[in-house]
């Protein structure tokens, strides 16, 4: 059966290894995109939809032209994340509170709105990316450890507010992935991050679209609130 799926910052990185494997799965797939070639996202099958996740009215404009091309979203994956590393003493307030706005409030943003349809239907998939390091804390991103914590207990929190309404809420904690963001590492970060993986190397982005498949899947229907680590083990007890 094919889905409304909608990935935020799906035009690159992790957020289009899920989009890919949503559509070879296929499943009707929209992204969004503030960066790159409409015209190339649109050979890989998907619908690219431009929105900034910090502006509410773009994410109005998004949706609605989902639903008009796909219909209500009924599968969402709130992706899109950035970071701005800095130690504490010269963190500015902006540092912090702009990360906190992309990655927590316009989670917030994308799955209120999407929340007005799965409530309509009776059922919906969300599945959040968080990150290892929410729970682990990392020197230098506190920002950005303190927005993906707090995806957390959003998630958690919706789990129990719309379970009854069959809609499932699950996060996704990846270690390190081999994408853009981790590209700014230097190759003595790189190799000092590797040895605390037990599984000595970093994840592609298809090992992680391959566990928000699954949570979308109809094998995870029991499925809601958990948090799924994708880490090669790195944060092993948390
Ligand atoms: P990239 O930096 O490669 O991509 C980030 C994506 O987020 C881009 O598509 C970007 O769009 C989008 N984005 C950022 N800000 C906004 C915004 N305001 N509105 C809409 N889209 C936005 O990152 P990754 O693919 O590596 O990361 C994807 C997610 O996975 C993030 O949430 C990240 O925190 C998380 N993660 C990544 C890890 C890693 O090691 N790479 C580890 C753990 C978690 P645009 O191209 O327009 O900038």
């Amino acid at each position: 059966m094919s889905r409304s799926v909608l990935v935020t910052g799906g035009n690159r990185g992790i957020g289009l290894a899920i989009a890919r494997a949503f559509v070879d799965a296929g499943d009707k797939v929209a992204i969004t995109y503030r960066s790159g070639d409409p015209a190339e996202l649109e050979k890989a099958g998907v619908l690219p939809v431009k929105c900034d996740i910090t502006d509410t009215e773009q994410v109005e404009q998004a949706y609605k032209e989902i639903e008009e091309k796909h219909g209500p979203v009924e599968v969402l994956v709130a992706n899109a994340g950035v970071t701005k590393d800095q130690l504490l003493m010269r963190m500015s307030e902006e540092d912090f509170t702009s990360v906190l706005d992309t990655n927590l409030t316009g989670t917030f943003r994308v799955v209120k709105r999407a929340n007005r349809g799965m409530l309509r239907a009776k059922k919906g998939r969300v599945v959040l990316i968080s990150s290892v390091v929410g729970l682990l804390g990392s020197a230098g991103q506190a920002n950005y450890a303190a927005s993906k914590a707090g995806l957390v207990g959003f998630a958690r929190s919706l789990a129990r507010e719309l379970g009854s309404r069959n809609i499932t809420f699950n996060v996704v904690a990846p270690g390190f992935v081999d994408t853009d963001m981790t590209q700014v590492l230097t190759d003595d970060q790189r190799k000092g991050i590797v040895a605390q993986v037990p599984l000595g190397r970093y994840a592609q982005p298809e090992e992680i679209a391959a566990a928000v498949k699954f949570l979308a899947s109809d094998d995870a229907s029991y499925i809601t609130g958990a948090v799924i680590p994708v880490d090669g083990g790195l944060g092993m007890g948390h």
